[in-house]
């Protein structure tokens, strides 16, 4: 019998599924093959990316607590589950651009590729039914999505997150295109809220293009057809180190079209 069947399920997303912890204040964070693009309209699934983006999640949250960035993450169970705090979620969707892509290369009339002279935070309210609409600061502290004291510290995390992953994905020889982020609310042992970072990091929520050829290695090879979905989050993964157990390495090596070889 499937061990996921015995829990009790707490919400499910596009892409993850969030079941009961083993412990009051803990979920289990269980990730899918499934994906999804512009609010949903377009679905597939993505083989093997719930696994991969389970260690790159793993990896990257891992990193940012050793920086002293706060986050949701407790430890990786197996192949697609890792155990998490609970927290509140703030309905905010904070979106990072370092390079003109996407939705921001569509809505302004700036061609994708173009280099921002500093970084630009975007913020989304996260509402499905409304194809999640952008917001200004003031549309959040004006609804009570978060205090401006919170909000001052979901910004100041996520310049640091971004100064942090972009030095990081570059010394693997991507660039930090944008990101997504999501925040919550916990409480510590000392009843202290905490902002702590929620949600997942991964080339779902990343764009990440090859240093030399601007290869694109995230989900926009989803979105747009490009193809070779799998190899690019495989191709992440392998340049993070953090190929998981079970994935041949071969397999992985053999995959050269995709962001070359690393020197
Ligand atoms: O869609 P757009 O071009 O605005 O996306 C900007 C960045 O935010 C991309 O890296 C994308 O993957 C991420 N994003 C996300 N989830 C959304 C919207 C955007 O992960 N709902």
């Amino acid at each position: 019998m499937n061990l996921r069947m015995k829990r009790r399920r707490i919400y499910e997303g596009k892409a993850k599924v969030l079941f009961e912890g083993p412990e009051p204040g803990t979920l289990v964070q269980y990730f899918k093959d499934d994906a999804s693009a512009f609010n949903n309209q377009k679905k597939g699934t993505i083989t093997g990316k719930g696994v991969l983006n389970n260690r790159i999640s793993e990896y990257l949250m891992t990193r940012l607590g050793e920086i002293g960035v706060p986050t949701h993450f407790v430890k990786r169970l197996n192949m697609r589950e890792q155990l998490i705090r609970q927290v509140e979620i703030i309905p905010v969707k904070v979106v990072v651009h370092n390079i003109v892509a996407g939705s921001l290369a569509k809505r302004l009339g700036i061609p994708e590729g173009t280099l921002l002279p500093r970084s630009i935070i975007e913020f989304y309210y996260k509402k499905d039914e409304l194809n999640d609409p952008m917001v200004s600061d003031e549309h959040i502290t004006a609804f009570g999505w978060a205090s401006p004291g919170e909000l001052e510290e979901i910004m100041a995390l996520s310049l640091r997150i971004n100064d942090y992953l972009s030095g990081l994905f570059l010394g693997v020889g991507l660039k930090l295109v944008d990101f997504k982020l999501e925040f919550g609310r916990w409480w510590d042992e000392h009843d202290e809220m905490r902002i702590v970072v929620a949600d997942e990091i991964s080339p779902d929520g990343c764009r990440l293009w090859d240093v030399r050829t601007n290869e694109k290695l995230d989900k926009d090879r989803f979105r747009q057809d490009l193809g070779r979905v799998e190899e690019a989050y495989q191709e992440v993964a392998r340049r993070l180190g953090i190929l998981p157990e079970g994935a041949a390495p071969e397999a992985a090596s053999n995959v050269t079209s995709i962001g070359g070889k690393l020197s």
